[in-house]
């Protein structure tokens, strides 16, 4: 193989090293998002548990008014059972309160069962806070081992920068323009095999003419169809 090609072939690895590594940074910031994300989703079940909790609790202060109302208008209608001229007064007064104790019953059932129920809610609110605080941890340490790697790979990146530069001077300068414009635009590799007589970049099948060239390999040859050049892999 020509020697020319052979450094471009050495020179094309760093650089599909680094376009990985390059894409590897760029996907950095959304792969942060999604992880950050989750963290959002458990912040949201805790506030849905706590409202639901906070709105049980209401049901219930709401309720105890209730009570603290009707117990109120019995004692009232005791004191007025002492100043009620006549008997038909006192019995009115005494239905009342029996209407009013059935109501303060009913309530402190009512209660009872909301009680219970904001026990649970308690205890999902509990659960909720649990789950932030741990998927917080997990976001936290995952976004600082993935900053981690990031600074990893833009010192690789920085390396493979200088063995490119250095690496680049000892080849002629019009192949190496040359490989830079075809990599530049096709973005992947400008240097490809020849794969069973197709071109190994854009898969066209090759003119044998081109193909044998290559195998003589006394010269650079290129792909016809997308201008990448070919080398022949034994
Ligand atoms: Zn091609």
């Amino acid at each position: 193989m020509l020697k020319t090609l052979q450094d471009l072939l050495q020179l094309q690895e760093l650089d599909r090293r680094s376009i990985q590594l390059r894409k590897d940074l760029d996907d950095l910031p959304s792969r942060k998002d999604r992880t950050r994300l989750r963290l959002q989703d458990r912040e949201e079940a805790f506030q849905k548990a706590e409202a639901a909790w906070k709105q049980e609790s209401l049901e219930i202060k709401k309720i105890e008014m209730d009570i603290d109302e009707a117990k109120e208008n019995i004692r009232r209608f005791r004191q007025q059972q002492f100043e009620v001229k006549t008997n038909e007064g006192y019995k009115t007064l005494l239905h009342e309160i029996e209407v009013a104790s059935k109501k303060i019953r009913d309530l402190e059932d009512a209660e009872l069962e909301r009680m219970e129920k904001a026990e649970q809610f308690k205890e999902a609110l509990t659960k909720a806070r649990r789950e932030v605080d741990e998927e917080r941890i997990r976001v936290e340490r995952e976004c600082a081992e993935m900053d981690q790697r990031a600074a990893a790979v833009q010192q690789e990146l920085a390396g493979i920068e200088a063995d490119r530069a250095a690496r680049s001077t000892g080849i002629d300068e019009q192949w190496m323009g040359r490989y830079n414009r075809i990599m530049k635009h096709v973005g992947d590799a400008a240097i490809v095999p020849v794969d069973h007589g197709t071109c190994g970049g854009c898969h066209m099948k090759l003119p044998p003419q081109v193909v044998h060239d290559t195998r003589r390999a006394d010269a650079i040859t290129a792909c016809t169809f997308c201008g990448r050049m070919l080398y022949w892999r034994e």
